[in-house]
C-alpha cells in the first residue's frame, strides 16, 4: 500500500463503521481464515463486522473461531443485501475478480456502489478496489494479511482468535510449510503467531485428522483411477458424480487429492476433474512442480487461474471429453 491508502484506511478506522469481509466461493483455508482473522481484528475496533460468504463452506474449516456467525449469500440472501447495503467498506479476500464470489454473488457486488478493498495473492487482478493490496510473492492471503495489519498497526489487536485464523490459512495455503513461496520470513510470523496462543498441534489436528471413513475410500477410488502419462510428466485421476454419491460426497472431501499425482517419480504436472451434475460442469485443479505454469494452462484452455503451481478451472464439456481434451492438449503441445 501507498502512503495515501494507509492515511486513508487509519483515518477510516478511527470511527466505528459497518464493514463487510468477503472470500471467494467454495472458501477454503486461507479464504476463510483470512476473512475471520481480519474479522477478528476489528471487532475489537468496535467496528460492526460480518463475514460475507458465497455459499457456505467446508467442514475442515467450520471449527475457525466464530465461523458459526459467518453469512452465507446463497442462503440468506436478504440478510446477506441488508448489511452489504448498509456497510461503508467491503474487503474481498483471496481472490481478485468479481465473478470469483460465484454467479449470483459476483453480480450483486458488480452493482454494489461501495469502496472495495481487496487482499489477495493471485496473478492479474481486475480493477474494482479503491484499494488493491495484490502481491503474488506470498503464499497465502493470510500472510500477506498479517503484513497489511502490520502497515496499518494494528498488529497488537491480533488476539489468538485472529492468529488462529491467520495461522489456518498459512498451513493449509504452504501445504504445511512445503511449498515454495514459504520463506524465512512465513516462519518468523508462524513464530509469532503461536507465541500469540495458537495451539497449532490442535489445529493441524482439526484440519488434517478429521476425515470420514467414506472420504478416505474417495481417496482410494480416485488413487485407483489415476492416469499417469509419463512421456508428458503428467498424471491425472478424475471422480465421476457416481462415485461422489457412493461415498456420500461432503464438500471438502476431495481437498488435496490433486497432490498425490505429483508424487510420482519425474511427474511434474496432476490434475484431477470432478464431475458436478448438479452446477452441469466439470470442476478441475492442477497442481505442478517447477516452471509448469498452470495459471496460465487454466486460464488458456479451461477458463480457469489461480497461480504458477495451483490453479483451477472449469469445463462444460462431459467428463470424457474434458479428459480427452486435457490429454490431446498435452500431446499436441508437447509439454514435458
Ligand atoms: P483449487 O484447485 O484448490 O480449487 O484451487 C487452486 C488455486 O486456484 C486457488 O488459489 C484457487 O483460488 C484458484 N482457482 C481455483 N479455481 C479457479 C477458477 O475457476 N478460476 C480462477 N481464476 N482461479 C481458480
Ligand atoms: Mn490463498
Amino acid at each position: 500500500m501507498n502512503t495515501n491508502d494507509v492515511a486513508f484506511l487509519t483515518d477510516f478506522l478511527k470511527t466505528p463503521k459497518q464493514i463487510a469481509i468477503i472470500p471467494h466461493r467454495n472458501p477454503d483455508g486461507d479464504a476463510l481464515g483470512s476473512c475471520l482473522g481480519l474479522y477478528h481484528v476489528l471487532k475489537q475496533l468496535n467496528h460492526t463486522v460480518k463475514v460475507v460468504s458465497p455459499n457456505e463452506f467446508p467442514e475442515f474449516i467450520s471449527w475457525l473461531p466464530e465461523a458459526d456467525k459467518v453469512l452465507v449469500f446463497e442462503k440468506n440472501f436478504d440478510d446477506c443485501k441488508t448489511f452489504l447495503q448498509g456497510s461503508h467498506l467491503v474487503f474481498t479476500l483471496d481472490f481478485n475478480a468479481l465473478h470469483r464470489a460465484g454467479d449470483q454473488m459476483g453480480s450483486y457486488l458488480e452493482k454494489l456502489r461501495k469502496p472495495f478493498v481487496m487482499i489477495d495473492h493471485h496473478q492479474m487482478p481486475d480493477g474494482y478496489a479503491k484499494i488493491t493490496v495484490s502481491d503474488t510473492s506470498f503464499g497465502s492471503t493470510c500472510e500477506l494479511l498479517y503484513r497489511f495489519l502490520e502497515q496499518l498497526n494494528l498488529q497488537q489487536y491480533i488476539n489468538t482468535d485472529a492468529a488462529t485464523c491467520i495461522y489456518t490459512g498459512i498451513v493449509t495455503d504452504s501445504g504445511s510449510f512445503k511449498f515454495t513461496k514459504t520463506t524465512g520470513d512465513t516462519h518468523r510470523i508462524v513464530a509469532r503467531l503461536i507465541d500469540l496462543g495458537v495451539d497449532n498441534p490442535k489445529v493441524h489436528g482439526l484440519l488434517f485428522n478429521t476425515s470420514s471413513y467414506n472420504q478416505l475410500q474417495l481417496l482410494g477410488r480416485a488413487l485407483q483411477q489415476l492416469k499417469v502419462m509419463p512421456n508428458h510428466s503428467a498424471a491425472y485421476t478424475f471422480l465421476t458424480q457416481q462415485d461422489l454419491d457412493e461415498f456420500q460426497y461432503q464438500k471438502g472431501d476431495t481437498e488435496g487429492i490433486v497432490n498425490y499425482g505429483l508424487s510420482i517419480k519425474g511427474i511434474n504436472l496432476a490434475a484431477i476433474f470432478i464431475e458436478n451434475k448438479e452446477e452441469g460442469m466439470i470442476k478441475i485443479s492442477f497442481r505442478s512442480e517447477g516452471d509448469f505454469d498452470v495459471n496460465e494452462f487454466a486460464r488458456s484452455y479451461f477458463n480457469g487461474g489461480g497461480h504458477i503451481n495451483a490453479a483451477g478451472g472449469k469445463s462444460f464439456d462431459s467428463l470424457n471429453e474434458t479428459v480427452l481434451k486435457f490429454e490431446t492438449i498435452l500431446k499436441e503441445t508437447n509439454k514435458q
